[in-house]
């Protein structure tokens, strides 16, 4: 077996790729990186391709497929996004795109999110190439730009415009899981958890349209635009939206609550919530994903104090549990009530994939072949990963960008924050955690 290919050095360099992705169109650094992963990948023999839409080949992606032993065997799809959110280095105590190894730590800006899982694919890759072995199955691995924004340029694009590519794949790993880390038990002891995320509540983009009568503002109207939206807004996002304890986060509580020592009681409402803090951290997100949530994020109106507006309008941004989907849209008209128009987008559905059965059970053989103490549980994503695109071609999808706990308490931190970093540690036990799944399952 070829030397492990150093995944600390890969991952420093990735961070020298400056990769912001600050709105659509703007990430020149993408290009930089996904040349470099393209011609690292080529050199050692495999046959990546470097992919980007025609208005912007800055936006670049790279796939590359390595064929399995047994072609009777589904692919897999590991995805990882290149991009990252801005950094403002002022406020950072190291360079954010430095990629330093200071006490401990691999630093800066993708550090964590997510170029410690493009680093630790690579040296999977990158070994397998230099030591002649393959996985049994297909595995595509996709290194894809735009993830900070919506995917255009990357997921959503490639799903889109070269579905071939991933031809024969049904599963995919990704971003946000399989991270263990280190709990307090309800009897005082410690306790290694790591959740896999196998579904994400679906997004809707909600937009407000009001009208009324414009006109001077010293002789006011009855309602009025503003007013009539600001009724509504108030409404729906003061909206007590009903517990909807999808199979998934049921799964997640009961299993994360016996880890801990903890008593789960999910017959009532009562019970739920009060699972859920006692769990406190360990619960992740639970609190989100047990219901959907209505947010108001965008309000426009008026141009002038002393002109009533015609017209005044809202964005508002939507997150919907698996299966909650047909009661959400039911209580809408009455949230928004008359006289304002509004309109929605189903952007992303809910993604939700199976915990039972050899996949996850893979993810857990793995896991635990690098820490056999930690208890590993399956949970549901409040937000949206590429994983939503990657599920529009029927590949059921898991967050599972492994990492291990550091012996001596450093902990990853600074995602979308100041100070980005990594336990050196952690990414190594994170590359052995991935490298096992990869080869065997
Ligand atoms: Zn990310």
């Amino acid at each position: 077996m070829a030397e492990r290919a150093d995944v600390v050095s890969l991952l420093q360099t990735l961070v020298r790729h400056d990769t912001t992705n600050r709105a659509p169109g703007d990430a020149e650094g993408e290009l930089a990186a996904a040349t470099w992963i393209h011609d690292l990948l080529a050199e050692a023999g495999l046959e990546p391709v470097l992919l980007a839409r025609d208005d912007a080949p800055h936006r670049a992606n790279v796939v590359v497929r390595v064929p399995g032993t047994d072609p009777s065997l589904d692919g897999l799809l590991v995805h990882a996004h290149l991009d990252v959110v801005p950094a403002e280095p002022e406020q950072w105590s190291f360079d954010p795109f430095g990629g330093d190894v200071v006490d401990g730590y691999v630093t800066g800006r993708g550090a964590m999110d997510m170029k410690d899982m493009c680093a630790m694919t690579l040296s999977v890759l990158l070994d397998w190439a230099a030591s002649g072995e393959r996985p049994r199955r297909d595995v595509v691995v996709a290194f894809v730009a735009d993830e900070e924004t919506d995917g255009a340029y990357g997921a959503q694009w490639l799903v889109e415009a070269h579905p071939e590519l991933f031809a024969g794949v049904t599963v995919g790993i990704g971003e946000s899981g399989g991270v263990v880390e280190s709990h307090v038990g309800a009897d005082g002891s410690p306790v290694r958890l790591a959740r896999i995320a196998a579904g994400e509540r679906g997004t809707l983009h909600l937009r407000l349209t009001a009208t009324g009568t414009s006109g001077h503002a010293s002789r006011p109207t009855e309602g009025g635009a503003v007013l009539a939206l600001v009724d509504a807004l108030h409404r729906i996002g003061h909206h007590d939206w009903p517990l909807h304890v999808s199979p998934l986060v049921r799964a997640q509580l009961e299993q994360t609550a016996a880890a801990l020592g903890h008593k789960a009681d999910l017959t009532t409402d009562d019970g739920v919530m009060r699972t859920i803090a006692e769990l406190g951290d360990a619960a992740d997100v639970a609190m989100f994903t047990v219901r959907a949530s209505t947010t108001p994020t965008v309000v426009r109106a008026g141009y002038k104090v002393n002109v009533i507006p015609g017209v005044a309008e809202a964005e508002i941004d939507v997150r919907c549990p698996p299966g909650f989907e047909d009661e959400l849209l039911a209580a809408l008209p009455a949230l928004v009530g008359d006289g304002v128009a509004f309109e929605h987008s189903v952007r992303e559905p809910s993604v939700q994939a199976p915990i039972d059965g050899p996949w996850f059970e893979a993810m857990v053989a793995s896991v635990q072949h690098v820490d056999p103490s930690a208890v590993v549980v399956p949970g549901c994503l409040g937000g949206g990963t590429d994983a939503k695109a990657f599920s529009l071609l029927g590949i059921a999808c898991y967050g599972f960008a492994p990492a291990t706990v550091d012996p001596d308490g450093r902990r990853r931190s600074g995602i979308h924050g100041v100070d980005e970093r990594v336990p050196v540690s952690s990414l190594l036990g994170g590359r052995e955690i991935l490298g096992h799944f990869l080869a065997t399952v």
